[in-house]
């Protein structure tokens, strides 16, 4: 490193940061030969109709059980993906494998898959996504794509217009993490969405906290006036389901309804995975 001349802890920083990036890269290596041998997994969270507890779906969760790392975060290889150039490929990896394993549950629910700002920017997404429910047989209404506000700002025009053609197939569109990014009304106005997933943040304090408690107030009667239906992301415990229970909050998602789950591959009507 040529740049190492400069003070002490100057010095110090750049190994320090020259580590953590070769470190990145190693991951990201990995992380190729992983997708590549079919090697990571996907668990399936359960999302509730709150006022009669009935499934509405289950949200695609990615994971990866590194050999030597062990199980690492998909906060931290999604963004490793993002990185180096393997988001597509990830993306369409959880995209096929999720639809395949929806396509064989009996109760015909619907599976929430993520997807990330660079997917979107993708002109490719829509056909790709088209190709992989003939593939597999899903039917597109059981199929929802969850999106950030920031994977829409990154280009607003192009979003649009790729969200457009998703929903002329026939699938649903929601928009994840709401509450804590731009939270911009002219997103919600401009973008036709589904569904809004309130930001787990809300849910941690709705019991404790009057201000939180107004914000979801504030998010349901905003949903309403919309039509659009509110998840609220993150529950916990039965005070924060009975909180949603009285102020209308269409749907809920938790660890108090499930922990994001593998898929059950011995359940009889169920095609191995
Ligand atoms: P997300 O889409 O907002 O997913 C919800 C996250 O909250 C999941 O974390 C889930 O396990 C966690 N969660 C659910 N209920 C509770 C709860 O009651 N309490 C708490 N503390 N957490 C709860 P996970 O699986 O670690 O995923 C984190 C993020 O990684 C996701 O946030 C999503 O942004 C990203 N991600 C996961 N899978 C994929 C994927 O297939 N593609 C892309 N692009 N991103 C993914
Ligand atoms: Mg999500
Ligand atoms: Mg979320
Ligand atoms: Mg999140």
């Amino acid at each position: 490193r040529a740049k190492c001349d400069g003070a002490a802890s100057a010095c110090f920083y750049d190994a320090r940061l020259d580590e953590a990036i070769r470190d990145r890269r190693e991951m990201a290596a990995d992380l190729r030969l992983a997708i590549a041998a079919d090697a990571l997994e996907v668990h399936y969270q359960v999302q509730e109709h709150v006022a009669t507890r009935a499934v509405t779906g289950y949200e695609a969760l990615l994971r990866w059980n590194h050999p030597e790392r062990g199980a690492i975060p998909p906060t931290v290889f999604v963004a490793v993906a993002e990185e180096h150039g393997l988001i597509l490929s990830l993306g369409e990896w959880v995209l096929r494998k999720a639809c395949a394993e929806a396509a064989s549950w009996d109760n015909g629910s619907k599976v929430a898959v993520n997807v990330s700002a660079l997917q979107l920017a993708h002109a490719e997404l829509p056909r790709l996504i088209h190709e992989i429910l003939m593939e597999t047989g899903l039917p597109p209404k059981r199929l929802e794509i969850e999106l950030t506000e920031s994977a829409i700002m990154m280009d607003r025009d192009r979003a649009l217009h790729v969200l457009r053609q998703i929903k002329a197939l026939g699938i649903g569109v929601a928009l994840d993490d709401f509450g804590t990014g731009y939270s911009s009304l002219e997103t919600l106005r401009a973008f036709p969405f589904d569904k809004i997933k309130l930001d787990r943040l809300f849910a941690s304090e709705i019991v404790e906290s009057a201000q939180a408690t107004a914000i979801i107030r504030a998010v349901l009667a905003l949903g309403k006036s919309l039509s659009i239906p509110v998840l609220a992301e993150g529950i916990e415990t039965h005070e924060q389901l009975a909180v949603l229970l009285r102020e209308g909050c269409d749907e809920a998602q938790g660890y108090l309804l499930g922990y994001p789950e593998p898929p059950r591959q011995a359940e009889p009507g169920r095609a191995a995975a």
